[in-house]
């Protein structure tokens, strides 16, 4: 772990949760000198052996936040592996036989498998995959000893009635810790999220997409030795019905990362990952081509994991307490930017709170990047829903060119992004707003 920088504003805040958002805020705010306790429920800082992607505008907030956070990734981070495909989002295919005629195409020329088209990034972008439990690590090492207190589960927030306006933390152990504010970083099953906007409030909880996923590494050697080199070593998607199945290299090519999609009407099951047989999941997958059915029969761990996500909300904050990260705008992974959106909140709050000069500037901070962050933020939410159907063919069907009309052109807004500007817009706000 780092040293700390000698802390200099007069107010101290309670991170709660310290997954990607917790951590990259506790890294920003610090180098702001603000003093920091980041509460994590686990017993330590952990992350899942999967693999998670960053569009060019996560690597933009990177590094506008903090060259040490833009090197964490710089360092873990790979893109696909040919040059010719390094603006290369994903190489679309058909994944499943279903779509096909009788002598296996599923357009003129184009057979089950073979590449459709690429969703390309506009730009030159230092965006690429990270092995989640990699790059958390490199995150953790700039987190300076003392900051971070483990087995601290927030149960509740109650506000100081002494006219300060500070609020107080209490965990399930019993404990509870007085700040001048808290920014719940706790993720999908937020309980700073449920206090904030209340119980009844039917957004204070995450609802099911009607997708569910498995996950899985791949060797790279036993990736290329069953798909070729192309489609082993390049990111891939393909499409199906009610389903689909995406692979991109992480660990500097050495791993294939696979997440492969699945509908269901329901889930009542309140545990989200379940087990089931590998039997099962290659059922699942029987009337697929060859491509999936060999990605899928290679995947050694059969866990679904349900889907869920953050119907929207009507404010990320309420006085002094404020919400970031999947604890506010929780999403499906279809656009593949839930964890880029928490960065770029990460980018805009740091940003303003390097700003506020007392604790009577906090709630301004709040309200300037409730404004800036919330609308961006809950698109992508029912944005990446509809991707889903997109590529499970029940948004424009299995129309291949209305499909690949609507894939080619839907990610700008996310990935082109002028980041300087909505700072220089939060400012703003900033500087012209009172708080509610
Ligand atoms: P979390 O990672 O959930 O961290 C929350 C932290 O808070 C945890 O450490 C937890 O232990 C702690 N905590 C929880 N409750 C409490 C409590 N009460 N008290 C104290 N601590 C608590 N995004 C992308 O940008 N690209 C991708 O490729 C991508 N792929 C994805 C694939 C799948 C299948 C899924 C489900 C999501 C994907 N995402 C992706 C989204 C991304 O994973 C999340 O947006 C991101 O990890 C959220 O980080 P977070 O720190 O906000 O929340």
């Amino acid at each position: 772990m780092s040293s700390t920088n000698s802390p200099s504003k007069p107010f101290d805040i309670a991170i709660v949760g310290g997954g990607i958002s917790g951590l990259t805020l506790a890294i920003a705010l610090l180098q702001h000198g603000i003093p920091l306790t980041i509460y994590e429920a686990a017993p330590h800082f952990g992350e899942i052996g999967a693999g998670v992607a960053f569009g060019p505008n996560a690597a933009l907030a990177m590094k506008l936040i903090s060259s040490k956070i833009h090197a964490a990734f710089n360092s873990c981070k790979t893109t696909n592996q040919w040059s010719s495909k390094h603006r290369t989002w994903f190489t679309v295919r058909v994944g499943d036989a279903r779509k096909a005629d009788k002598d296996g195409f599923v357009k003129e020329g184009t057979k089950v498998g073979d590449a459709l088209f690429d969703v390309e990034f506009g730009r030159d972008t230092d965006s690429g995959g990270v092995y989640r439990a990699h790059f958390l690590d490199e995150l953790v090492k700039e987190i300076p000893d003392g900051v971070a207190k483990f087995g601290k589960r927030l149960d509740t927030i109650s506000p100081v009635e002494d006219g300060s306006g500070d609020v107080v933390c209490h965990f399930a152990d019993g404990t509870s810790a007085r700040h001048s504010a808290v920014i719940g970083c706790d993720g999908i099953k937020s309980r700073t999220r449920e206090w904030l906007l209340g119980k009844e409030d039917p957004a204070a909880r995450a609802v099911f997409s009607g997708k569910y996923a498995y996950r899985g590494l791949i060797p790279m050697d036993k990736a290329v030795e069953m798909l070729g080199e192309e489609v082993a070593k390049n990111s891939q998607m393909f499409f199906g019905y009610h389903g689909h199945l995406l692979t991109f290299p992480i660990e500097k090519g050495n791993t294939m990362n696979v997440v492969a999609f699945n509908s269901c009407e329901h889930w009542d099951n309140p545990q989200w990952v379940i087990s089931t047989t590998k039997e099962e999941m290659n059922a699942e997958y029987a009337a697929w081509g060859p491509h999936v059915q060999k990605i899928i029969r290679a995947m050694q761990k059969p866990d679904i994991w349900a889907l869920f996500y953050h119907p929207p909300c009507s404010t990320y904050y309420k006085g002094r307490v404020c919400l970031l990260g999947d604890a506010a705008h929780a999403t499906t992974p279809h656009h593949g930017a839930g964890a880029g959106m928490c960065i770029e909140d990460v980018l805009i709050l740091s940003t303003l709170m390097k700003e506020a000069k007392s604790v009577g500037d906090l709630e301004r901070c709040f309200k300037a990047y409730d404004e800036v962050r919330r609308p961006r933020s809950q698109r992508n939410v029912t944005g990446s829903k509809e991707a889903g159907m997109l590529y499970d063919f029940e948004l424009e069907g299995d129309d291949l060119d209305r499909v690949e009309k609507n894939f080619t052109s839907r990610m700008r807004w996310i990935w082109d992004i002028d980041l300087e500007e909505e700072i220089e817009r939060a400012k703003k706000i900033y500087q012209g707003g009172s708080a509610k």
